[in-house]
This record gives C-alpha cells, sequence and structure tokens, in this order.
C-alpha cells in the first residue's frame, strides 16, 4: 500500500481540478484518482457571467462572449411585452481546454491515477480508498469531487430530485435561429405550442451565435422531478424552428442534458469531504456552479490547509473543519432560500414563469446578478426576495407564498414521438 498523502482528490472535472490545483498551491501534497486521463477533454461546455470571472482575474479564459445578451418572456407575438429583454452585461463561454490547462498548470505536482475509487473506508487518522484496479491509495484526508452521483457521499433523502434537462444541438442552419451576434439566456415565447403542449412542464430556448454560422440551440426545463424526457425537449426544439422557418442544415454536435437542481446538502458529519456537484454546489436557481468553484476553492483550501498543518489531526476532524470552511451556515441557509424559491417555480405553469422572470429581471442589475451568483449576503438576499415578492402581481405573490397549481408531474401524451 502506497504512503499516505495529505488529500487524496476523487474526479476529473472541473470540482476536482479546482481544488487539488488550490490545495497544491498551498503545500498541500495532493494525489487524485478518475478514470480518465486528467487533460483529456471534458464533455459540457461551460457556460458563465463574464462580471463573475472578472471578479477572479480570469476573464481571459473565455472562448465567446457576448455584449448583446437577451431574454424573451413573452407568449410570442407583436406586444411590447414580446419583445426581448436586454440583460445589459457580457456572458460568456469558458475555453474549457484552457480552464483545464488553467488549473492542471497549478496542480503541478499533483500525482494522478488513473482508476476509479470503488470503496471509501476511514481507519483511525487516515482513510483509505480501494480502486477497480485493486490498488488501495491512503490519504489524511480524502474529498470527493466525482460528481453528484457519487455514491460515497451520505446526503439525507428528501423525495426526488428534480433534474435540469436540455436537449441541444450545435449546428449549422437554413437560416439564423437567433440574431446573429447575440446570446439568449431564456427565450419562454410558446406562440409554436399547442394548447395541450402549454398545459404540460414549461421549457426555454438558450442560444448562442458560436461565430462562422455556427449557432447552439438548446432546449431546456428549469428543474423537474423526473426530468423532462430528451425526446419531448427535441420535438419542442423543432417545433420552435419550424415556426420560424429555421432548419437544421448540419449537426455538428448533440447534447443531452441532465443534472440535479436541488439535491440535498451532504451530511456535513461525515469523514469524507465533498466539492463541487458532490458537496451540492450547483446553484439551485441557475443551475450553474464553476464561478462558485472558482469563488470558493481558494478559501477552502486555505482552511484544510491550515488544518493539516496540525498532525494531530486524523480524517474526522479534518474533514469536519473542511465541511464548516465549504458549508459555513451563512451559505447553508442561503442554499436553503434557494431551494425554497426553485420549489416554488416547479409548481408555475408557463405563464406564471414568465411572469416571474419577467419581474425577476426588472431587478436592479446587481440584484438579480447577485441572486443569480450566490454573491449577495444573507440580510441583502433576503430583502431581493421580498423585494421581488412587493413588485410581483398578484397571482405570482400567491404562487410564491402557497405554491402554485401547476405541471408538477409531466404527461407528455401529445408531444413525444
Ligand atoms: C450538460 C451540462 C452542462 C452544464 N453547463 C453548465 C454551465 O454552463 N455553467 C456552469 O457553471 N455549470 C454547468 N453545469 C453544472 C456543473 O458545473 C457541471 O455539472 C460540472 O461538470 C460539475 O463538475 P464536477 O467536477 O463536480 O463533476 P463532473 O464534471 O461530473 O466530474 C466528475 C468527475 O469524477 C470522475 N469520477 C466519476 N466517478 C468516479 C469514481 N468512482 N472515482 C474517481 N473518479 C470518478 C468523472 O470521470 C469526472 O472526471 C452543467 C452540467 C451539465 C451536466
Amino acid at each position: 500500500m502506497a504512503e499516505p498523502v495529505d488529500v487524496l482528490v476523487l474526479g476529473g472535472g472541473p470540482a476536482a481540478l479546482c481544488i487539488a490545483s488550490e490545495l497544491n498551491q498551498r503545500g498541500v501534497r495532493v494525489a487524485g484518482v478518475a478514470p480518465d486521463p486528467v487533460d483529456a477533454p471534458w464533455p459540457n461546455t461551460y457556460g458563465i457571467w463574464a462580471d463573475e470571472l472578472k471578479m477572479v482575474g480570469l476573464e481571459p479564459l473565455l472562448e465567446h462572449r457576448w455584449s448583446d445578451t437577451v431574454s424573451y418572456f413573452g407568449e410570442g407575438g407583436s406586444t411590447a411585452q414580446d419583445r426581448c429583454h436586454a440583460h445589459g452585461i457580457d456572458y460568456g463561454l469558458f475555453d474549457r481546454a484552457a480552464l483545464q490547462r488553467w488549473w492542471l498548470e497549478r496542480a503541478d505536482g499533483v500525482v494522478w491515477h488513473q482508476d476509479t475509487a470503488e470503496r471509501v473506508a476511514v481507519n483511525g487518522s487516515t482513510t483509505s480508498v480501494s480502486c477497480a484496479s485493486g490498488t488501495t491509495l491512503q490519504a489524511r484526508l480524502v474529498i470527493d469531487a466525482s460528481g453528484s452521483r457519487t455514491p460515497h457521499i451520505r446526503r439525507p433523502d428528501q423525495g426526488p430530485v428534480a433534474g435540469q434537462a436540455a436537449y441541444g444541438v450545435v449546428g449549422r442552419f437554413s437560416q439564423p435561429p437567433i440574431e446573429p451576434g447575440r446570446f439568449v439566456l431564456m427565450d419562454y415565447r410558446c406562440d409554436h405550442l399547442s394548447g395541450a403542449q402549454r398545459e404540460e412542464p414549461p421549457t426555454f430556448l438558450y442560444a448562442m451565435d458560436l461565430g462562422d454560422g455556427v449557432f447552439f440551440v438548446e432546449e431546456t426545463s428549469l428543474a423537474l422531478a423526473p426530468g423532462v424526457p430528451y425526446d419531448v425537449l427535441k420535438q419542442r426544439l423543432q417545433q420552435r424552428l419550424d415556426q420560424r422557418d429555421v432548419e437544421i442544415t448540419e449537426v455538428i454536435d448533440e447534447e443531452f442534458c441532465l443534472f440535479p437542481m436541488n439535491l440535498p446538502l451532504p451530511d456535513r458529519r461525515q469523514p469524507v469531504l465533498a466539492f463541487g456537484g458532490a458537496a451540492s454546489m450547483v446553484h439551485p436557481a441557475s443551475g450553474y456552479m464553476v464561478g462558485s468553484l472558482l469563488r470558493r476553492g481558494p478559501d477552502l483550501a486555505l482552511a484544510i490547509a491550515d488544518a493539516l498543518s496540525n498532525p494531530a489531526m486524523g480524517s474526522v476532524a479534518l474533514a469536519k473543519r473542511g465541511w464548516q470552511a465549504l458549508w459555513p451556515i451563512e451559505l447553508v441557509l442561503r442554499h436553503q432560500l434557494y431551494q425554497f424559491g426553485l420549489s416554488r417555480l416547479m409548481g408555475f405553469n408557463e405563464g406564471l414563469l414568465r411572469t416571474h422572470f419577467a419581474t425577476f429581471f426588472s431587478l436592479p442589475r446587481e440584484e438579480w446578478f447577485g441572486f443569480l451568483t450566490n454573491t449577495l449576503p444573507l440580510p441583502r438576499l433576503m430583502t431581493v426576495m421580498l423585494q421581488l415578492f412587493a413588485m410581483a402581481p398578484w397571482e405570482l405573490r400567491r404562487g410564491l407564498v402557497l405554491g402554485a397549481p401547476g405541471p408538477q408531474s409531466p404527461t407528455f401524451a401529445q408531444s413525444s414521438g
């Protein structure tokens, strides 16, 4: 059995690379274990508000950047409310390879094992991880960054977990599916749907011009348990394009996306720490996480490095310090507020959702931005939520307080196939 390292990180995605690199920068002896080579390309593309990257000085990591960023909250037509809503703030897509390289360079010296963690067991002051190859690795602290589906992290069972589901196409089109040069965060127009489809759980278009005649268009459902099936999303995307006389002439890539939005927070007494999707760090209102890795990784690494400097601290004590640093009470309470908000939104029908988002994005920019990026302190977040409530029409207020009779369980009979 190999000598124990200070920290063993499970995973090779954004969360694993982020925490491994931050710990390495603080002189911690780190090893990692992931099934694929750590420099293998990641499957997902990651979007982020440009100001979030500015906060951490990493704007050059963007591959695409849009200043024409809009949403549509009308039904579709020619009335004033059908016009697009300009967000007035830049949005970007990461250069995935550059982000990965940036973290790997900062993780220079970390030993990566190409393997799969199968069993994690705490024995006294260290933790051992048995891998598929038969190897056992040991560390004073194990950080599970192997994604939201990890079996190694305990969390309470709070019923079905709602997933954000999306079906997208990167491709060429007979004519631009959205205005050239534009990024569309949410297009909730629904004039391409039948009356019956409009009774089903709502979906919206997330789309962007990638340049050189290539666009990405993705039909997305905010959150639902179980997630909206891909064939429904695909059909709705097709109908949306048909309505605008747009044909897909070349499919360059297809994205099938499903990830949990309201995964319960892990049990923070367990002796294995988690980070990223495994630690329920996906923002329950937006589904985004990379910005929060970049903001929260350094502080967590600092707390762990500090705790490791005390040789008397074993796995249990180290994990406890890690959980306290990752999920302090302020962030737990903010997370609970977001989860409450999401639970309300999940019950909204299409009309109510459109009204909600139109109201939300009419908040001052720093407020909706702070809400979506989880950068508002708790008292300010509560004030913003109350302000949103005060601005909302009566029907929306009722939905926010009592929940609304809406499409909780999908019945897709008419639209699938
Ligand atoms: C399609 C999609 C699009 C998304 N878009 C955005 C976005 O635009 N912006 C944003 O901020 N967030 C986005 N997210 C949310 C979130 O940022 C991503 O899910 C992100 O990839 C989560 O990072 P992670 O490192 O925690 O987990 P993952 O990316 O899932 O990585 C998990 C890693 O662990 C490894 N692993 C799995 N099992 C084991 C094991 N037993 N032992 C060792 N290693 C293991 C995997 O091979 C992988 O390397 C998106 C999510 C999805 C699914």
